[in-house]
């Protein structure tokens, strides 16, 4: 049996499939689970383990709580090395979670120092002199400054810190990354607490990774993970992974669009050119149900290519919204979508993609998945995730994928290209 070695803690869902597809893009078997898993021991485990909560904006105490039950779950299982996962934007307020969550995990692990690398050069997000940018601004000063529950107001990683945490703050600063792991390690050395880890450009992380990978705790963005499980390897520290094949997909196909974002709409657009569609409009939804929609899921080939969708400009959403509110077209749309995924699997579908980060999360919750197997990216951040019984379920938010992802996804399973990237 595959005892776990790296366990991963993240404060959201999109947050956990972000780090378990950099790790699954390192070449290791990855478990996600939506949610404490049941304390049961009878639940196998893998090597890698993360685990999503939704914990970013709850009350500190009860994030800590939490936390503490996931880090204890993956401990018994035996990971060596965890991970505190948050945004690369570093989304808190003063009372937290991140800095709350770290102390924990710290007191829960015996430790007296962690280290944060919110860093993501590839996407913009850099460390510098321990401040913060999103592309060529200082966080505060980036659209963060105005986000409805964690409006970020400095850059300085430190001070964001220092009323979050009971213990004290450091910093590697950048001229001394750049002279290399071993001099970052004899810094970190000479320093207790929370330990902020500048970085500038992918190398930088390598660096770092260099300098970190045999630490217990890490804390931070999904970047600095993906050159991890090399170095664990390389120096011996990993065991054997569980490397099984994924599950196979079954068959059958559909996308179930409830994203009005840019990319989606122009991927909702580019798909209907070669598959039938549905098209769900809230309004209807309102007065009659979804009936109409279900009664055409029912007549389709069950292989066919074909697609659910209530994607809209923003102007027709912006009218139904006026007419409805904005809760409940959102939850209107989230329902059908979710009820109709239901539909779906009775009807024999296996690969299902779904369009949008809310509607991701209610088709799992109606498909009742609380554990998904990570395959490869389809695109950067949006990995095949395998849930048992032959379910394929592709999770993409709005931005995320080409033009051509729907096509793209399934044409990788069909291929077999989804096979482990061991
Ligand atoms: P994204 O990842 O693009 O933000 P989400 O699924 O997270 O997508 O959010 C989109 C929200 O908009 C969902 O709550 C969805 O139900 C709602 N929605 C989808 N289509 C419409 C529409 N035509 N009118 C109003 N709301 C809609």
């Amino acid at each position: 049996m595959t005892t776990t070695f790296f366990g991963a803690i993240a404060d959201d869902f999109t947050g956990a499939t972000d780090l378990a597809a950099m790790l699954a893009r390192a070449g290791v078997p990855v478990t996600l689970r939506i949610g404490l898993p049941e304390a049961a021991a009878a639940t196998t485990a893998t090597a890698f383990e993360v685990i999503a909560l939704k914990i970013r904006t709850t009350p500190p105490e009860e994030a800590v709580a939490e936390a503490r039950t996931a880090c204890r779950w993956l401990r018994e299982r035996g990971a060596r090395r965890l991970f505190w996962k948050y945004c690369s934007t570093f989304d808190s307020t003063p009372r937290g979670n991140i800095g709350p969550v770290a102390d924990a995990l710290m007191s829960e692990m015996g430790l007296d120092r962690t280290v944060h690398c919110p860093a993501f050069p590839e996407n913009g997000r850099r460390v510098f002199m321990g401040n913060l940018f999103v592309g060529d601004r200082p966080l505060h000063e980036s659209p963060m400054k105005d986000h409805p529950l964690t409006p970020m107001r400095d850059a300085n990683l430190e001070r964001l810190l220092a009323p979050q945490v009971q213990r004290q703050t450091g910093l590697v600063p950048f001229p001394t990354v750049r002279q290399g792991a071993e001099t970052v390690r004899d810094a970190l050395e000479r320093l207790s607490g929370h330990v902020v880890l500048d970085a500038v450009e992918d190398a930088d992380l390598a660096t770092l990774a260099e300098a970190i990978h045999d630490m217990p705790l890490v804390c931070g963005g999904s970047a600095i993970a993906q050159p991890l499980p090399a170095l664990w390897r390389a120096a011996g520290a990993m065991g054997a992974t569980d490397d099984s094949p994924l599950p196979e997909a079954g068959s059958g196909q559909i996308v179930l669009s409830g994203s009005c974002s840019a990319m989606t709409r122009a991927q909702v657009g580019r798909y209907l050119d070669h598959a039938v569609g549905y098209r769900l409009d809230p309004l209807e939804l309102a007065e009659g149900g979804f009936g109409d929609a279900r009664a055409w899921l029912r007549a389709q080939d069950p292989a066919a290519r074909k697609i659910i969708y209530a994607t809209a400009e923003p102007k027709a959403v912006a009218a139904v919204q006026e007419k409805l509110g904005v809760g409940r077209a959102g939850a209107l749309v989230e329902d059908a979508l979710a009820q109709l995924a239901q539909d779906a699997r009775g009807l024999g579908i296996r690969r299902i993609v779904v369009a949008g980060g809310e509607t991701s999360g209610a088709v799992t919750r109606a498909l009742d998945v609380d554990r998904l197997r990570i395959g490869p990216e389809i695109a950067p951040g949006v990995p095949w995730c395998f849930a048992g019984d032959g379910l394929a379920l592709a999770l993409k938010s709005g931005n995320f994928g080409a033009e051509t992802f729907f096509d793209d996804a399934f044409a990788m399973l069909d291929a077999g290209t989804a096979a482990p990237a061991a």
